[in-house]
């Protein structure tokens, strides 16, 4: 896999990239990310080298600054609404300006997969699936609940996505924090996937 049906350069470059914006711990975990991905995609019968190259590049934009996110929002005029949220909901939806800029990648369906990676969304493709899953089962995790997350990937990928959605929603709803309405509606549109255990 070397990328370069979706890249101008090979992997090995797209490596050094990634490395010179992301610190250490994060480089592993897209490393984790990427591997993942591309054994869900072994799994469930989809493309692993498009699987694979969204899950490496998911979280490029996470070291961002928050200055630079708002001239992106203004810059490609996105929905002002965007501004009231932080890093945690723009290196997604508004890093991908960033990577379709500073990387070239314009395949739309990976573009798609990386901005809906924190939130998800209620009608999410296989791709969209598998970068949100295997972001939050790469082998660089560990909080309670991973282990099951990784054995619940391994039987549906639709009920996967509804136990980190249930997950996530409880563990921000613990913390006291806001919710992305998008969140809401993915948690919504998966949670009977969780039915009958
Ligand atoms: P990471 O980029 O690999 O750390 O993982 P994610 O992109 O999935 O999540 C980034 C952060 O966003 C995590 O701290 C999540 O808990 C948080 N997050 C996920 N959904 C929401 C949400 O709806 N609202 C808020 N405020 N934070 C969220
Ligand atoms: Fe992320
Ligand atoms: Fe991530």
């Amino acid at each position: 896999m070397t990328y370069e049906k979706y890249l101008d350069f090979d992997r090995n470059e797209l490596l050094e990239k990634l490395q010179a914006v992301m610190s250490q711990k994060r480089y592993n975990h897209v490393l984790g990310v990427e591997k993942a991905a591309v054994r869900l995609a072994g799994l469930y019968h989809f493309d692993k080298e498009k699987a694979g190259l969204a899950g490496l590049v998911h979280d490029y934009a996470k070291e961002v600054s928050d200055q630079e996110f708002l001239d992106l929002i203004d810059r490609y005029h996105l929905d002002p609404e965007l501004k009231n949220w932080g890093n945690e909901i723009w290196h997604g939806a508004v890093g991908i300006y960033k990577i379709r800029e500073e990387l070239g990648l314009t395949d739309e369906e990976i573009l798609h997969s990386i901005a809906v990676h924190t939130v998800g969304s209620a009608a999410m493709t296989k791709l969209d699936k598998i970068v949100y899953v295997a972001d939050y089962i790469e082998q660089n995790r560990h909080f309670p609940g991973v282990e099951a997350a990784r054995e619940i990937a391994e039987q549906s990928l639709d009920k996967a996505v509804a136990y980190e959605t249930a997950h996530t929603v409880a563990h921000l709803a613990g913390k006291g924090v806001k919710i992305y309405p998008q969140t809401i509606e993915t948690y919504n549109a998966y949670i009977d996937y969780l039915k009958n255990d």
